[in-house]
């Protein structure tokens, strides 16, 4: 084979891979890029689909969403904060939208369904409200990914819908606990966060503490209020 036909050859390849991620999002394009392609462009891509996968499989309880959220942010090579949570997701294949809702407490929707590729573009959306703070949209993000991970049965259904409202009763419910936990170890992962909170705390500063805390994470100051209580720090000295 010349050049010229290796080229063609790996072209097709390539569209044939993307063709099959794109179609089915896992096994048979993941397989293809492996084959064809090693440490290109697609690669974070396949990494992140992979590891939602064993995600998946691994853990299930709301007790191992320190160890889910830790397992993600090294598979993906992030070490530092605030966690890249949009391109994260991005990388799961989501459209990420910001608007703003009729429901002024309605934070966010996911949606997965084939169907709303034709109308919006894309078949994988996570919509969060531009009214929020940008903390509270990045955890609402996370949230809604939570669900994709741990709720979205992908052996059952092809389509998932869930929206995530804060002044609900349903914030009391596991699986609504869990994707709130999953979402507050990923933006907070709690060997940084404890590390950030030794250097930043101002004693018996509620909220200096906090609002430097949720500078540095890029969070609510709510959000870090209830990370502190949940690993057991206070501030006063
Ligand atoms: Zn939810």
């Amino acid at each position: 084979m010349n050049f010229h036909k290796i080229k063609h050859f790996y072209k097709f390849c390539h569209l044939i891979s993307l063709y099959l991620y794109n179609k089915y999002n896992e096994s048979a394009g993941v397989i293809m890029y492996r084959l064809f392609f090693n440490g290109n462009e697609g690669e974070e891509k396949i990494m992140c689909v992979e590891a939602i996968k064993e995600i998946n499989e691994k853990y299930n309880d709301y007790n191992q969403m320190p160890d889910a959220a830790q397992y993600l942010l090294k598979r993906l090579n992030i070490s530092t904060v605030p966690t890249p949570i949009v391109k994260i997701v991005q990388e799961a294949g989501f459209s990420v939208r910001r608007q703003q809702f009729k429901n002024e407490s309605l934070s966010g929707i996911i949606a997965i369904d084939e169907e709303l590729k034709s109308t919006l573009g894309s078949s994988k959306i996570i919509s969060v409200n531009n009214q929020d703070n940008l903390g509270h949209q990045r955890f609402t993000i996370a949230h809604e990914f939570a669900h994709y991970i741990f709720d979205f049965d992908r052996a059952k259904s092809i389509t998932y819908y869930d929206t995530y409202c804060t002044d609900d009763d349903f914030i009391e419910k596991p699986n609504e606990k869990r994707a709130n936990f999953f979402a507050a170890n990923l933006l907070m992962p709690a060997d940084l966060f404890k590390k950030e909170f030794s250097e930043q705390v101002v004693p018996n500063d509620m909220y200096e503490t906090t609002a430097k805390l949720a500078k540095i994470f890029q969070v609510s100051a709510a959000a870090v209020k209830i990370r502190l209580d949940e690993l057991g720090l206070s501030v006063s000295g």
